[in-house]
């Protein structure tokens, strides 16, 4: 499908949303407007929420092996449209070829994960739980759930939701970014060709009103929220408070320990991987890096180097692609480098500046260089703040107890890294350190679809985790059935 205009699907059926208010979807490697985005209202999702409502009871009822069976296809179909997507996201998103590959195995691995829902749906059943009493539990469906995801995987997160939640056998309507809408429609078009009924997955799009319809609507049972942190707080207070079941992840401010006996080549080629990769927006990006004695002097002229080396520019053609794209907007890129002044005023040294970053055949693309700033210190603004851009902080410490320390400080959660050859530090700081994903030599310890993507404190506000078997628990409800019968016969044992 080509578009000016983003459309909408609500039960089944297409459509442009004819004189509503619309926001700009760039390429931001070139700084072009390539489509627009409606901003839908409260009545287009009421409209898509009574469609999934419609749609559920039949799509409850149809058993998991046939809700495999069309995720089986999709899976197929993704594959078989794996470069279309890829160059939809690179353009929209702005992520290299092979960072946009990588995103979308990784949404790949969630649809192959649905496809074991029979399994996944099993219960628990305990015979004689009293002389001639049987006990069993099923895990039943919620009915509605919604999925509201951010503009940094823009088909990526939207694979962390929908295809578990639809082989739970619920019926969903997902809100995708506004920044990054196409790929999310994109996808969305396959599963329909895939085989999925009619209104089981509907798409709005919009902003604060769409959100807010989605969050107190009485049919939505379940919200799934990835974003920031100021609105996954919103997202998991109001919805909560509507009487919903929320998982919401924020943000994040990610540390990663380098001790001195770490091996430096591929400390830095994991670490320059960590924290520029995806121009640095990932909620797992390794963004600071904590040197242990004499690590800083170790491994920072080799780092400064391969920062250097990094070779920026426009990701929105097959060949030649670069090391590294743009960042999402010009606000954004704006925002990243305000951060890094605000350092240089707090007395941080910037020892690799990728704030003059030119791309000669993308004069307006919104580039920002691999940039390094060292002697960060604990309270200032770019210690404290998620930065979101290819910009990696340097603490120095004494020893790893301090280390531990200072990563324990951040407000934060997701996720942690130590560099090391000592089995012994690698122990203390992953029983230590405060991060629900821990990476020993591995600086993206981002989990996979069987495992839940576990954020703690302010990077996640909830209690079940998307993906893996708790995203199964998000999406059903336990019911526990005692079964007794009676009459005459061999079973007839409760009199005894
Ligand atoms: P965002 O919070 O600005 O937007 C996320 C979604 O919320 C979008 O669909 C947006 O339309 C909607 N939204 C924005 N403002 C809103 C408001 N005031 N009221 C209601 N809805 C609103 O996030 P973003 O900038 O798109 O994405 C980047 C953020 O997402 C980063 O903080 C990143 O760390 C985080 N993130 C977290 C994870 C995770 O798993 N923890 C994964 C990916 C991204």
């Amino acid at each position: 499908m080509t578009f000016q205009t983003c459309p909408v699907l609500v039960g089944g059926e297409w459509r442009i949303l004819k004189g509503a208010p619309a926001t700009p979807i760039f390429n931001p490697s070139t700084g072009e407007v390539i489509a627009e985005c409606p901003v839908g209202d409260a009545q287009l999702v009421d409209e898509a929420v009574q469609a999934a409502q419609a749609a559920f009871p039949a799509w409850r009822d149809t058993p998991p092996v046939e809700r495999a069976r069309v995720f089986f296809r999709y899976r197929q179909l993704l594959e078989a449209n794996f470069d279309r997507i890829c160059a939809c996201v690179s353009r929209e998103h702005g992520k290299t070829l092979v960072e946009a590959r990588g995103s979308i195995f990784r949404g790949l691995e969630n649809v192959e994960y649905a496809c074991g829902i029979p399994s996944l749906l099993m219960g628990d059943s305990l015979e004689n739980i009293a002389r001639g009493v049987d006990c069993e539990t099923m895990l039943q469906p919620l009915g509605v759930c919604a999925g509201i995801t951010p503009f940094n995987f823009p088909a990526m997160v939207p694979l962390w939701m929908f295809p578990v939640a639809l082989a739970c056998g619920n019926t969903f309507v997902l809100k995708p970014s506004e920044k990054v809408p196409l790929s999310a429609v994109l996808i969305v078009e396959l599963l329909e060709q895939a085989g999925l009924p009619k209104g089981v997955l509907n798409i709005v799009h919009g902003g604060r009103e769409v959100v807010d319809a989605l969050l107190t609507h009485p049919k939505v049972k379940a919200v799934s929220f990835v974003g920031s942190t100021p609105i996954a707080r919103y997202i998991y207070e109001t919805g909560t408070k509507h009487g919903k079941r929320v998982q919401a992840n924020g943000g994040a401010k990610n540390y990663i320990v380098v001790m001195p006996d770490a091996d430096v080549p591929k400390t830095v080629e994991a670490l320059s991987t960590a924290a520029f990769g995806c121009a640095g927006e990932r909620c797992m990006a390794g963004s600071t890096a904590i040197t242990v004695g004499a690590a800083a002097d170790r491994l920072l002229p080799t780092l400064v180097d391969a920062a250097r080396a990094i070779k920026v520019g426009r990701t929105d053609r097959p060949t030649p692609q670069p090391d590294m794209g743009p960042v999402i907007t010009a606000q954004h890129r704006e925002r990243v480098m305000s951060l890094v002044a605000a350092g240089e005023r707090e007395g941080a040294k910037v020892i690799c500046d990728g704030r003059g970053a030119k791309v000669a055949d993308a004069p307006n693309g919104f580039f920002l260089g691999a940039t390094i700033v060292d002697q960060v210190e604990h309270g200032t603004a770019l210690a404290r703040e998620e930065v979101f851009g290819p910009v990696l902080n340097v603490m120095r410490m004494d020893d790893l107890d301090h280390a531990i320390e200072q990563a324990n400080k951040s407000a934060f959660g997701n996720g942690a890294a130590i560099f090391t050859n000592s089995g012994k530090a690698a122990r203390e700081f992953k029983h230590r350190v405060k991060a629900g994903m821990v990476g020993i030599n591995v600086g993206v310890p981002a989990t996979m679809a069987m495992f839940p993507f576990t954020g703690w404190d302010e990077s996640f506000f909830g209690d079940l985790h998307i993906q893996g078997r708790e995203g199964v628990q998000f999406f059903t409800q336990q019911k526990v059935v005692s079964t007794r019968w009676f009459g005459e016969g061999v079973g007839d044992v409760w009199k005894k």
